[in-house]
């Protein structure tokens, strides 16, 4: 670790899905993993979609105020809590990009300034026309959603753009869209890969476009590269097999211990 630090690099943590499971979020392959239009039934992939939504509004929004309902239920565990510590210490040298849409992170204490949402967030909805480059907040009486309740319709009037009064969508990035700069920090998340000195990979099966691609750019310029995930992933072989570490253990158990272990090099160094 010390040996990787001493070139002055940044530190980046990329977390997924497995970091928000200790507090209860479940990741897309456990229990959330579908859901029931009528009498269809609808996995992540097909529902989180442009797609979906532009012939099922109602259901989609449906399915990501259940979500965030679940969201907001749960509490940051020891794995954002560590992120929140590692960035007080480090400062410039940290980074945090997630994959998660939960706010987790957010609401444990890491700074919007150096915490990238690389998929959105779950609070947050943007005009599905014109202005969608403007992020507003969901409004705190848009109500709750379980599993079987339907479409809430108080909250018609609420989920509407404050520019043009047109319908709103979600602030996340479908698997039918691709990420940019402007919503989801696509260059910034590459080159802050590319310049790292460590990277630390967390709770994500590797599944996804942007992380694979800044894990093999950590790797040609030569990073640390560190992942933790119980289970055996594309990034734990890229590790192992890049001289890096994977350790086997739940994220709010290894993270705190690497980003005591990343602070205490930068301090000895
Ligand atoms: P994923 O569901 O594909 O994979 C989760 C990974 O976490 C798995 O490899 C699993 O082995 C690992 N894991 C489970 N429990 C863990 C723990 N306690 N500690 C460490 N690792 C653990 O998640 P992904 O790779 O993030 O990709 C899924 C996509 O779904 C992303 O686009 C993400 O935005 C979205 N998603 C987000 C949330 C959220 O915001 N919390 C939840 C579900 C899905």
């Amino acid at each position: 670790m010390a040996s990787a630090l001493a070139g002055g690099g940044r530190v980046v943590f990329l977390t997924g899905a497995g970091v928000s499971a200790e507090s209860g979020v479940p990741t897309f392959r456990g229990a959330d993993g579908y859901w029931t239009v009528g009498s269809r039934v609808y996995r992540p992939q097909e529902l989180a979609t442009r797609a979906a939504f532009q012939t099922m509004p109602d259901e989609v929004w449906r399915w990501y105020l259940f979500r965030r309902t679940a969201c907001r239920g749960a509490e940051p565990n020891p794995a954002h809590r560590a992120l929140v510590d590692a960035e007080r210490e480090l400062g410039d040298r940290f980074l945090l990009v997630t994959q998660n849409v939960d706010g987790l992170h957010l609401r444990a204490g890491s700074s919007l300034g150096r915490t990238y949402q690389i998929h959105g967030n779950i609070d947050f909805m943007r005009c599905a026309g014109a202005h969608e480059g403007e992020l507003v907040p969901i409004p705190p009486e848009v109500p709750a959603v379980q599993q079987e309740d339907p479409f809430p319709e108080e909250a018609r009037a609420l989920l509407v753009c404050p520019r043009c009064t047109g319908r709103t969508r979600p602030h996340v990035l479908w698997f039918d869209e691709y990420y940019d700069e402007a919503l989801y920090r696509f260059e910034s998340s590459l080159v802050a890969a590319a310049g790292a000195s460590v990277l630390v990979t967390a709770g994500t099966a590797g599944a996804t476009n942007l992380p694979n691609q800044m894990v093999a750019a950590a790797l040609r310029a030569g990073a640390l590269l560190v992942d933790i995930n119980p289970d055996e992933s594309p990034f734990a072989r890229a590790a192992e097999d890049a001289g890096g570490l994977w350790l086997r253990g739940p994220a709010s158990v290894e993270l705190p211990r690497v980003a005591r272990a990343v602070a205490a090099a930068i301090r000895a160094g």
